[in-house]
């Protein structure tokens, strides 16, 4: 699953409780207040928030079993996207992202009615419309029907190709159900595949990491995703690690599989476009790249978070509120970042970017209150060779790729006054 973009919600709690800063979403408010015209909508993103299993390294919201909550789910997610706001200019868009969870999870005709749903709503020839897919529930009737209703991209949560990898990581697939499902879709007119891999996983060595590389490369994907393995807090791989019961791998074993991987996907054609996605020319994901480069994402489903005119918030992530309730989504943590916020922000997205930032929108950023005290911070990371400039563009180098969190850390530390507006 693309970690990176997911942005949902670390919780498994999917009761009916209140959280803390829960609110309804006046969007047609924020932008009477905010806006100089009415914000154009780029990219839609729908959460799918069930499972088969609950993979224990997971921090998404997303639910083990309720198939009996499947259809319902549909029909309430089919509401909130008729509760779209008219206000918002959103037809069409550039791109269509449903992740989850596992989409492909739910039933064939209720998978085609929220999809068609979608496509009719805000999708044209021209917009790439992605779906995530687990290996195992990817048939040819799946992949016929996500061809009827409009998709054109298809990202598949391989992880690796060893069975006892797979095992640790408490997938449930078959390494070779990751070939038959991209067969299944290409028979039926999907082209543009995507498979994501985690590498870093405990018991995992460097020979073991290159098979599973050259496994996908021999798939011809024409988009990577390779994560490190995370132990994010609260999950259940995390308490095991905290109880000793993990060995992961060493950092500079996990730091030659990550530059292994930058040499051998360039051998192999593949454009690194940022920290942990490569691509064929052109097949960047452009969902991503709404994502980094501040675009505006309407978001539907529990968890799902969304950014409009520099304003964001998230879902409620809960289901069993979110079945009961009609129309848009209940919303959580609604801010809109002041300028300071607003700068780390665009030096922390740009930054994971291969290309960086424009020096120019570097200079720009650094003139103003809230940039100047970040400039010795850069000049700093220049100096040691983690930040580089070249053409015309301020960009991580090769090392500054493998430490990316300790220049981005400086780049957001807290300045005097720093705050949000809510
Ligand atoms: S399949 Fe993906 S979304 Fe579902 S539990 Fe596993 S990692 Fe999480």
């Amino acid at each position: 699953m693309t970690k990176d973009l997911r942005l949902t919600q670390a919780t498994t709690n999917v009761g009916n409780s209140s959280l803390p800063g829960e609110q309804s979403l006046d969007i047609e408010a924020i932008c009477d207040t905010a806006c100089d015209a009415s914000p154009v909508i780029e990219g839609i993103y729908a959460h799918v928030p069930f499972c088969a299993h609950r993979c224990h390294y997971c921090d998404f919201f997303t639910i083990a079993g309720r198939e009996d909550a499947h259809a319902e789910y549909v029909d309430r997610i089919i509401d909130e996207i008729d509760a779209f706001p008219e206000s918002l200019k959103a037809e069409p868009v550039k791109s269509i992202f449903v992740g989850g969870g596992t989409p492909t999870i739910l039933p064939v005709k209720p998978l085609s009615r929220f999809l068609e749903t979608l496509k009719r709503r805000f999708a044209d020839e021209h917009t790439e419309f992605t779906v995530e897919a687990n290996p195992e529930t990817v048939d040819a009737e799946v992949a016929d029907a996500l061809v009827h209703a409009g998709v054109n991209r298809v990202s598949l949560g391989a992880q690796s190709f060893q069975s006892d990898l797979l095992e640790t990581l408490e997938r449930r697939h078959q390494p070779g159900t990751v070939a038959s499902s991209l067969a299944h879709m290409r028979a039926a007119g999907i082209e543009s595949l995507s498979i994501d891999l985690i590498f870093g996983i405990p018991g995992q060595d460097l020979a073991q990491w290159q098979h599973d590389l050259e496994a996908a490369i021999d798939l011809d994907p024409g988009h990577l995703s390779c994560y490190g393995l995370i132990y994010e807090p609260g999950t259940p791989l995390r308490g095991r690690l905290d109880r000793g019961e993990v060995n992961p791998v060493p950092e500079e074993d996990e730091a030659s599989m990550y530059e292994w991987t930058i040499q051998r996907l360039e051998d192999a054609g593949y454009e690194q476009y940022e920290i942990s996605n490569w691509s064929r020319p052109g097949l960047a994901c452009r969902h991503n790249l709404l994502y980094w480069q501040n675009g505006n994402w309407w978001a539907f489903g529990p968890s799902g978070s969304a950014h409009v005119n520099g304003w964001r918030w998230r879902n409620l992530p809960r289901l069993g509120r979110y079945l009961d309730g009609s129309g848009r989504s209940t919303v959580l943590d609604l801010e809109r970042l002041d300028e300071d916020g607003r700068i780390g922000e665009t030096f922390m997205m740009g930054l994971r970017c291969i290309d960086g930032i424009a020096l120019e929108e570097v200079d720009r950023m650094l003139s103003g209150e809230g940039g100047a005290r970040r400039r010795p911070i850069i000049e700093r990371h220049v100096a040691s060779g983690l930040l580089l400039r070249s053409e015309n563009r301020l960009r991580l180098s090769g090392e500054g790729l493998l430490l990316a969190n300790v220049v981005v850390t400086d780049l957001l530390a807290p300045g005097p006054d720093c705050g949000t507006e809510t």
